[in-house]
């Protein structure tokens, strides 16, 4: 800034002194010298003055360019160099520290205050902005990744109902026949574990074709008011006495009666696979909490685990029928397939996450009567 007004100073000190001289210089060529001709001075005080003139044109220029520095430095270097500290303070957001100054500084800094906060506003706006598209976004993905699933679902369902009464049929023969060679086969042991081997796996072939014939069954629509808290106790009742939960405790937090729209029959069927996967996430040992509750838009029912939780590529697929990671022969993965569809067909959901604490959580959402 200094320099600044220096080499403003210089410009207009040259100009000033400049144009003063060559106003001067005629009268004072006329006074030296003119009237007796330039050899005919003679006076050696004058001829004094005009060796001297040089060196006063260039004392006069020096002193002109520090008065005027001077002044300029003052009028209007000091509050711009104020100016530019406003400005950079408001360029680093540090707006509210912003110094005041003489009149033109606080007039700027007003200015500046005013922009930036407007310039404020409007990030917060953008930004709040920027989250709502991102959650908009997500929340796309999210119901395309559905809408895949229950595309899957449909062709699986579609599948399913074809082959299902042709499997189905034979299977029940051969659970039939099962217990007639169980029947002969009294008393000799080794061919008795054998039965149960073939009956185990004929069961788990019962199960799956049960599971593709629930997800091409359209809805019986009988959804109608259903107190959960029952449904629940009798879920965690039934399966307590099971052999997957004899060191898993279920604790149920909820009230007394919780009315919701749902069809009881598809619901228990979920709360008992979801509770089978936490018990079996938990290795059969720890705590299964059931909360369920009322929120805004209708009620819930959350199972929460004391396992592994979800892992991040995991979590995308859950949903999607066969997808299972537990050994083979283990998991058929229709279990959240099938869930989520039950659900569906009286308007309720099937989301899953993981709890803060570790473990996992799946949240039955369900409409108000
Ligand atoms: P399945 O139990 O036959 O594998 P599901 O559809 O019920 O089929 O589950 C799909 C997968 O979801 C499981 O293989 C498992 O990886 C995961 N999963 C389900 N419940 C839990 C849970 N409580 N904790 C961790 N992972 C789970």
């Amino acid at each position: 800034m200094k320099l600044r007004v220096a080499l403003a100073s210089l410009v207009i000190a040259l100009v000033g002194s400049g144009a003063a001289w060559l106003t001067v210089w005629p009268i004072l060529k006329l006074l030296l010298g003119a009237p007796h001709g330039v050899s005919a001075i003679v006076d050696p005080g004058i001829q004094k003055w005009q060796q001297l003139l040089p060196f006063l044109v260039g004392l006069d220029f020096v002193v002109a360019s520090a008065a005027v520095f001077l002044v300029l430095y003052l009028t209007v270097g000091v509050p711009l160099a104020r100016v530019e500290a406003a400005i950079d303070q408001v360029a680093s957001e540090n707006v509210t520290t912003v110094s005041s100054g003489g009149p033109l500084v606080s007039r700027v800094n007003q200015a500046l205050r005013r922009l930036s906060a407007e310039l404020l506003a409007e990030r917060e706006r953008s930004e709040a902005q920027v989250a709502e598209l991102e959650r908009r976004n997500a929340e796309l993905v999210r119901l395309q990744a559905e809408l895949v699933a229950a595309d899957r679902l449909a062709t699986v369902g579609k599948l399913a109902s074809g082959v299902a009464h042709e499997v189905g049929n034979p299977l029940a023969g051969i659970l039939g026949y099962l217990s007639i060679i169980r029947m002969r086969a009294r008393g000799n042991e080794e061919l008795g574990a054998v039965i149960d081997r073939i009956e185990h796996e004929v069961q788990r072939i019962d199960q799956i074709v049960r599971a593709l014939l629930e997800l091409g069954r359209p809805s019986r629509g009988k959804a109608q008011p259903v107190d959960v808290r029952p449904v629940i106790d009798s879920c965690v009742q039934l399966l307590s006495a099971g052999r997957e939960f004899r060191e898993v405790t279920v604790r149920v937090e909820a009230p007394q009666s919780l009315w919701l729209r749902a069809e009881s029959g598809p619901l228990s069927q979920v709360l008992v696979n979801l509770l089978i996967n936490a018990a079996q996430a938990m290795g059969g040992k720890g705590q299964v909490t059931v909360r369920a509750g009322e929120d805004g838009a209708g009620g819930y029912i959350a199972v929460e685990d004391e396992g592994p939780g979800l892992a991040p590529d995991v979590l995308p697929r859950l949903f999607e029928p066969f997808f299972t990671t537990k050994p083979a022969g283990q998991g058929t993965g229709l279990g959240l397939a099938v869930s989520r569809h039950l659900l569906s067909q009286f308007e309720g959901t099937l989301e899953a996450g993981n709890r803060p604490t570790g473990g996992a959580v799946f949240t039955i959402t369900l409409p108000k009567p």
